[in-house]
């Protein structure tokens, strides 16, 4: 197994392919994740949503980080990490433009706004649906890729599985339900 670092440009171009992603804000020393879509554009990831907590926190905090990935198998995978911060497209003639970029990329695909539009009740009170674009200003990029080996030929002395693992493994025995 080995583990790669992606160049910058290797990141970039896999945001801009993906559209899936995991958005961590946080509220004082509460961290709060939830999938989102976004679409990547020029060094900032647009997305939209509704007013709810995860923008709510936004607001008071807007240091957020973003996970998206591609992964095939525990073996084969591709992750990257964007640290940035998020900015409110508000629907007003000074933000025209950012607002119209943000809603031309996302309306490429299908029923875009319904993650975040859907009708949603919340301990049987339904929530007010405020819709927001947004953006995340992109100050750090890093990206993993897991590259498959193929698999070692113990005929041909090869190693397995690293010595601590198989003795960590032996000790711990299988696993039982509780
Ligand atoms: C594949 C996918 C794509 C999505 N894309 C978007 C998107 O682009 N934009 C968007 O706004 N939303 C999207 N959503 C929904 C999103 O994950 C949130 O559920 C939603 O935005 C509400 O978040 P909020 O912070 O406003 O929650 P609120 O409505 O304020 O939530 C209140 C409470 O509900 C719980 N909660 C909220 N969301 C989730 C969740 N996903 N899972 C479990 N518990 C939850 C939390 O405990 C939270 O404290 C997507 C969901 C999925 C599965």
């Amino acid at each position: 197994m080995m583990i790669q670092e992606l160049t910058r440009q290797e990141s970039v171009n896999l945001l801009a392919r993906m559209r899936l992603g995991r958005l961590a804000c946080a509220h004082e020393t509460q961290p709060y994740v939830v999938p989102i879509y976004f679409a990547y554009h020029n060094e900032c990831l647009y997305g939209f949503s509704t007013v709810g907590q995860k923008i709510e926190w936004m607001r008071a905090n807007p240091l957020v980080c973003v996970e998206a990935d591609e992964v095939v198998g525990p073996e084969h995978w591709v992750t990257v990490l964007v640290f940035g911060h998020y900015e409110e497209l508000p629907d007003t003639p000074e933000w025209a433009g950012a607002h119209t970029v943000a809603y031309t990329l996302l309306k490429q695909y299908a029923v875009w706004w319904e993650p975040a539009y859907a009708k949603t009740i919340l301990h049987g009170i339904q929530r007010p649906l405020v819709p927001v674009f947004y953006r995340i200003h992109c100050r750090r990029i890093t990206g993993l890729r897991q590259v498959r080996r193929r698999r070692p030929d113990r005929a041909r002395g090869e190693a397995g599985a690293p010595r601590l693992l198989r003795t960590s493994m032996a000790v711990a025995g299988p696993i039982e339900e509780t």
